[in-house]
């Protein structure tokens, strides 16, 4: 805050002491000519809807207020010249918006624009132009150096300003060059209406005014479908990004980052539809994912709900239109809302509502951009979701979902190389296998084996370390890759592991006996402990150890025990 106080004294300093002690200044040295105070009211409007509809180029504001500036300054002289441009450029401040707080725009507009003024004038005196002159190449010639010295000038100073600043420059640099251009259409424009009102009078305002302003609106009309051409493009790279994203959590973040961001929103909310009810998947406010506790909403309640409801899109333009509408949760600040349902096969899914603190922030066209975002947002979260399956499917194991034999591998090669790189210290492996299982198939059928083989897999996860990784190296062997873990440790584990089996009931319910009550199975296992660097420096062969142990070890001499690999 006190940056801005200070930016703010330091800017009104050098304003008070350029532009009204300059102007003062100027008008005892220059005696103002007579003014026509009915010219000086059409002429300061007429400056002022210049600089408040500017035709816009790529998004920038481009100003031709020197058609009307320059033929003040011919009739006028400096003084008024400054008072219209003064005038004038008030509308800035109101037409669009930057960064800058207003009363310093205010101060480095009046400032920069008075000076401009004062510069272009002596130019105009320095090419040998006259205020008042008919003499037709005298003023082409003074025009032509007025208006370059206030677009060099200009030019100079954004540019030192921007530097200074450290905005980006090379973007604002290409627009600027607009500037110039705009001389080639402002000469004869300003001449035009200087020497027609000295020949024909006031008429003379609207007969350049009238198609100025027309054809500045014909512009602006183009320049809105351009919007919507930019937009859609916009739509489309979104639409391509989110379709490669690989699960559905990214595909929703950046949907609804995207989305409020081309829709300059400062709020998006996007609720799930399900089992009657709309629940917030997602939220940002002020460009940022934030996670909320938001009530969830039936269909007809809240504006999501009356969206859903009516399976509409809906805006509105200010807080009084919908307030009534929605006891649920609700940015004070917002005023502005978009409401857009998303459908898959005609069916709703989801509800998007964006929000603005600005009043009738959002227009119709929007709509269908909006659309067309939320279809390529369907479609992505599809693809996602089925990624997400593939590629579960394939690195896990179907009937115990955990890790199969390919990943094990692949995580275990990982694990080693990052071992290599000193990020972890030692690296064990467990190898489990079930004793004398195929006696328990043989005894209680297939089915019952594979009951125990998923008890036995959710068994593990729980008695395990959270950063070791579990997988189904085989029929009935496991697998535990034991990151940062020492032999010893990794031994005291395996044999809690190998207790606690064979301390643990089994549920299965056998097909093969005649029984349908559920039975109770015992089984005990044997596992091989092996470690690296202790053993080996290569995966593979860390997990042949283990398997060693495990067969030699503990199989051979006698099962349901723990053995470790040993040289
Ligand atoms: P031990 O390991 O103690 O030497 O005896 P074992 O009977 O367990 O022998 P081994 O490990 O060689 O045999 C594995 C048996 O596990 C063979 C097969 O019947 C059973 N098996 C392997 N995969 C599955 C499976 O997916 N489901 C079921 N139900 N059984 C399986
Ligand atoms: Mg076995
Ligand atoms: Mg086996």
């Amino acid at each position: 805050m006190s940056i801005v106080n200070s930016s703010t004294l330091r800017s009104f300093i050098i304003w008070l002491t350029i532009v009204p002690i300059g102007s003062i200044y100027i008008y005892t040295l220059y005696p103002q000519r007579e003014i026509s105070f009915f010219h000086f009211i059409i002429f300061s409007i007429l400056a002022f809807l210049t600089i408040y509809f500017p035709i816009r180029r790529k998004g920038k504001p481009v100003f031709l207020v020197m058609w009307v500036t320059v033929p003040v300054f011919l009739m006028y002289g400096i003084f008024a010249e400054i008072m219209v441009m003064q005038i004038a450029i008030t509308a800035s401040l109101f037409s669009f918006k930057t960064k800058m707080p207003i009363i310093n725009r205010f101060f480095f507009n009046s400032t920069l624009f008075f000076s401009l003024s004062f510069f272009a004038a002596v130019a105009f005196r320095f090419a040998g132009g006259e205020v008042g002159s008919m003499n037709f190449w005298q003023m082409i010639l003074g025009v032509l150096f007025y208006q370059l010295t206030h677009t060099i000038l200009n030019d100079v100073a954004l540019r030192t300003f921007i530097l200074y600043k450290k905005f980006e420059s090379p973007f604002v640099r290409r627009e600027r060059l607009m500037d110039y251009y705009i001389i080639i259409v402002c000469i004869p424009l300003s001449l035009s209406l200087y020497f027609l009102i000295q020949i024909i009078g006031p008429t003379a305002f609207l007969l350049l005014g009238f198609p100025f302003f027309c054809i500045t609106f014909l512009i602006r009309l183009y320049e809105n479908s351009e919007k919507v051409n930019v937009l859609l493009q916009q739509a489309g790279e979104i639409g391509s990004n989110l379709s490669v994203l690989k699960t559905e959590k990214e595909v929703i973040d950046q949907f609804v980052l995207k989305a409020n961001e081309m829709f300059s929103a400062d709020f998006a909310y996007l609720f799930d539809y399900n089992d009657e009810l709309l629940k917030l998947l997602q939220a940002c406010e002020n460009g940022e994912l934030v996670s909320l506790d938001v009530t969830p909403m039936k269909p007809g309640q809240g504006v999501a709900g009356s969206v859903l409801e009516k399976n509409e899109p809906i805006i509105y333009s200010n807080r009084m239109e919908w307030e009534q509408l929605s006891k649920f949760y609700t940015p004070d600040e917002m005023e502005s809302v978009l409401c857009v349902p998303i459908t898959r096969n005609r069916k709703i899914e989801a509800v998007l509502l964006l929000g603005s603190r600005k009043k009738t922030a959002f227009r119709e066209y929007q709509l269908q951009i909006l659309d067309l975002l939320c279809s390529y947002f369907t479609v992505s979260v599809e693809k996602s979701r089925y990624m997400e399956e593939t590629v579960i499917k394939s690195e896990r194991c179907a009937l115990t979902k955990l890790y199969n034999y390919r990943s094990l591998e692949e995580k275990l090669t990982y694990e080693m190389e990052r071992l290599h790189k000193n990020l972890t210290s030692s690296l064990s492996v467990i190898m489990l296998d079930i004793d004398h299982f195929k006696n328990v198939n043989d005894t209680y059928g297939h089915e019952s084996g594979n009951d125990i083989l998923k008890q036995l897999a959710a068994l593990l996860q729980k008695a395990l370390p959270e950063n070791s990784i579990l997988g189904r190296y085989g029929g009935e062997e496991f697998v535990v890759i034991l990151p940062e873990m020492q032999k010893s440790e990794a031994f005291c584990l395996a044999e809690q592991i190998r207790l606690h089996i064979s301390e643990s009931v089994f549920k299965v319910r056998p097909n093969l006996i005649k029984i349908n009550n559920i039975l109770d199975v015992s089984i005990t296992s044997s596992i091989g402990v092996s470690t690296a660097p202790d053993d080996t420096d290569d995966a593979m062969t860390l997990l042949r150890n283990a398997d060693r142990a495990l067969y030699i070890g503990a199989k051979q001499e006698g099962r349901n025990r723990v053995a470790e690999y040993i040289k």
